[in-house]
């Protein structure tokens, strides 16, 4: 499953960021995915809940932005739209450049405040 090995990225993106000491506060880990990136943000979370599960991480939540797939035709200049994740643009059928959706990028980590005993 592709998504396994991206959710262990991801967590391995997350660990290179955060202390040791700070891991278990680790909240939300908000994702940047591609449209057309292969990832199935439903699949991805759950294969990262599946992944924290056992280890210091095991209080995140991942929270999957979906960027959508956006093509601009050098031919005809329009900016589409495309489902298929093929750079082909929507109006003439010219292969055209990608702007976004292929992205797939820890955009945050977001921790607790470290218990301090206060309520
Ligand atoms: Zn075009």
């Amino acid at each position: 499953m592709h998504e396994l090995s991206v959710a262990q990225s991801i967590i391995d993106i997350v660990f290179d960021h955060v202390p040791v000491l700070e891991r278990p506060l680790v909240r939300t880990v908000r994702v940047r995915v591609g449209a057309a990136s292969g990832v199935v943000p439903e699949s991805l979370e759950f294969c990262f809940s599946a992944v924290v599960v056992e280890g210091p991480l095991s209080s995140a939540t991942i929270e999957i932005e979906l960027v959508p797939f956006v093509l601009r035709c050098g031919a005809c200049g329009a900016e589409t739209s495309a489902e298929s994740g093929i750079p082909i643009c929507g109006n003439c059928g010219a292969p055209a450049e990608v702007l976004s959706g292929t992205e797939l990028q820890v955009k945050e980590i977001e921790l607790a405040e470290p218990s301090t005993g206060a309520p």
